[in-house]
């Protein structure tokens, strides 16, 4: 029998499918199961109104079969089969997309979806296969066909008996080389894998002999059961994805099982998010909030991504596009029949449609955490203390362009009550003459209290934000204002408080200021008499742009910047143990300066910052003791 040509631009696919080093040969039963499942799709739309095909809508299903010896693995289905002129079409040719042809002529009824809007699919065959057969036959027809083709060299047809419609594609798998293990596909428990790994939910049962060990029946409950090996066939996919189904139809214990089943997760979830969207594309997601940081989270190991499907078909395992930086906790899966099977990841990441579904999600992941924190804050809080960084870090990336979209789901301690606030609660809590949001950064809230600087805003009755994170004053400072009010560190010179404090001896004290100046040299940048402080003697403050928490973060991720806040020594000239120094200046200078050394360290001590001497600063305390 003469052998046909493949088209030239199917010859050249398929010589890439043949001597494919693609890592993801697996993808090839995927690709014929769909094709299989189209099939169906087809016949089973024909016999809603054709009594003559003789078959329910659960009388479909695809058979597999391995025959380990023989290297020969089958995929089967009952669906509308080929003739030979559909032969020559769809398998000599690539980009044949039958099943979009098929659509068009089904356009009025738009029912029935069918994936694959163009085809690579059949030929992936050649990547695990030397020789591939097609026995088929046509709905309606008499006669049956086979092709068979051994790659590049062409392919023949021929007329062959077949009982009913249907195709059985046979594959002669390759025999392992040094590289590469085929041997793999003739195993039944990597073919059950595959299947669940990507094909679950076809909406058709895939069928194939299982072999397992069991115990004899009558000696399961005794204490030496005796095994024997059994063999039967096995439904291997769970047909309907849980997105699929209403929402009603599905219990929270199911949702949350396949929560940790596909995601191995751990944790019961915040919040479970179902959405079904109608439009420009159409898809359905089914999304996981976690109420638990996963053990990898700030791993690299550890995806962002959601997993895409095609109809039921897995198309990627993690879709990177389809999530925000700043939602990469969330998990879950998208299914759109508006992507193609045959898709590849950098077609993807320019996608319009994936573009369009990204944006859509990202506003509704938004919009879910708004309303859990209306409506269920303990759940938010607690979700929110296991995230807070990861929104911190939207805010601030991306020059800040996510701030707006992310503001409202931030909490802070504040001095307000031991609960955590949000930003809008802070400035409606707000005093008419109050001008600015104050923030004070420490390593706790037990400390940030307890600053000498924070002394003058709470004296005021004025609410101050704890930071406590090393990401938060990034974050205020990324955010600059809220509803119009500016953020103001308690570190900031100017505090926009009206000082009540009033310096009983101006010469006195500008001289005592350039006394401790000269004693402590280039260790302070600047010695002040503080409108802040009350009733302590000292603070510490940082000028210009870095501040004591950016120098403590960046010494730790970075110690060689060599980063160093400006340090301002602020004295409160109202002190008695300040108004004591300044009395023995001039009379006992050296022990003024003694006092200066203690007042520079108190400071140190009190902002959270190493002591330069800790013996010589405890000698120095009992000396004047
Ligand atoms: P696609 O599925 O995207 O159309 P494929 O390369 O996977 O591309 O398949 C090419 C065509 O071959 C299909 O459109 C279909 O017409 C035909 N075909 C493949 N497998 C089968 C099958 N099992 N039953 C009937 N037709 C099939
Ligand atoms: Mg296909």
């Amino acid at each position: 029998m003469a052998k046909k040509q493949f088209k030239s631009e199917s010859k050249r696919l398929l010589d890439l499918m043949i001597n494919s080093i693609y890592t993801h040969k697996e993808i090839f039963l995927r690709e014929l199961i769909s094709n299989a499942s189209d099939a169906i799709d087809k016949l089973c739309f024909i016999s809603l109104t054709d009594d003559k095909v003789g078959l329910n809508r659960g009388d479909f299903k695809i058979n597999i079969t391995v025959d380990k010896e023989n290297r020969i693995l089958k995929i089967e289905d009952n669906g509308v089969g080929m003739d030979k002129e559909d032969l020559d079409k769809n398998l000599g040719t690539i980009a044949s997309s039958g099943s979009y042809r098929f659509k068009q002529e089904m356009e009025q009824t738009d029912d029935i979806d069918i994936i694959g809007q163009f085809g690579v699919g059949f030929y992936s065959a050649f990547m695990v296969a030397d020789k591939v057969e097609v026995y088929t036959k046509k709905y309606g027809n008499d006669t049956g066909y086979t092709w068979t083709s051994s790659g590049a060299d062409g392919y023949t047809i021929k007329e062959a008996e077949k009982d009913s419609a249907g195709t059985v594609v046979t594959l002669h798998i390759k025999a392992d080389s040094e590289n590469e293990n085929y041997s793999e596909f003739l195993e039944q428990y990597r073919i059950s894998e595959l299947v669940k790994k990507y094909s679950d939910y076809i909406r058709y049962p895939i069928i194939m002999d299982m072999t397992r060990s069991k115990a004899k029946e009558g000696t399961e409950n005794s204490e030496k059961p005796e095994y024997e090996t059994v063999t039967e066939a096995e439904t291997l996919n769970s047909m309907v994805p849980i997105w699929q189904r209403p929402k009603k139809d599905v219990t929270d214990e199911e949702y949350e099982k396949f929560y940790h089943d596909k995601f191995m997760a751990f944790d019961k979830p915040a919040k479970i998010i179902t959405t079904s969207v109608e439009g420009v594309v159409t898809y359905k997601a089914l999304l996981y909030i976690p109420s638990k940081t996963p053990f990898d989270f700030y791993t690299k190991d550890y995806k962002k991504g959601l997993q895409l499907y095609s109809s039921g078909v897995l198309i990627m395992e993690n879709c990177e596009e389809l999530l925000p930086e700043h939602f990469r906790f969330v998990k879950g899966v998208v299914d759109s029949q508006d992507f193609s099977l045959n898709i590849s990841r950098e077609v993807l990441q320019h996608d319009h449609q994936l573009k369009t579904v990204a944006k859509t999600l990202e506003k509704k992941i938004k919009n879910e955490l708004a309303s859990m924190l209306k409506k269920d804050r303990e759940t938010y809080e607690s979700f929110f203390k296991e995230f807070s960084r990861n929104l911190k870090y939207g805010i601030v990336s991306d020059y800040g362009m996510h701030k707006d979209n992310l503001k409202d789901l931030l909490m802070f301690y504040s001095s307000n009550s031991d609960k955590l606030t949000t930003l809008s609660e802070y400035v409606d809590r707000m005093p008419e003459e109050q001008k600015y949001i104050y923030f004070a950064t420490g390593e706790s809230v037990a400390s940030i209290s307890k600053l000498p600087q924070a002394e003058v805003v709470l004296s005021k009755g004025y609410e101050l934000l704890y930071c406590t994170q090393d990401i938060d004053e990034f974050t205020l400072q990324t955010l600059a204002e809220y509803n119009g009010k500016q953020f103001k560190s308690v570190d900031s010179d100017d505090l926009g408080i009206e000082s009540e404090q009033t310096e009983d001896n101006a010469e006195a004290n500008t001289e005592a200021l350039k006394f401790v100046r000269d004693t402590l040299g280039d260790k302070v940048s600047e010695v002040i008499a503080s409108k802040k402080l009350v009733s302590h003697p000292v603070c510490m403050t940082a000028k210009g742009g870095i501040s004591f928490e950016m120098e403590k973060y960046f010494n730790t991720v970075q110690p060689e910047s060599g980063m160093k806040a400006q340090r301002c020594l602020e004295l409160n000239m109202n002190h008695e143990a300040v108004k004591t120094m300044i009395s023995l200046i001039g009379t006992d200078d050296d022990k003024a300066k003694k006092y200066a050394e203690i007042f520079y360290n108190q400071a140190l001590l009190i902002a959270g910052l190493p002591i330069e001497n800790p013996s010589e600063y405890a000698d120095l305390v009992c000396s004047i003791m």
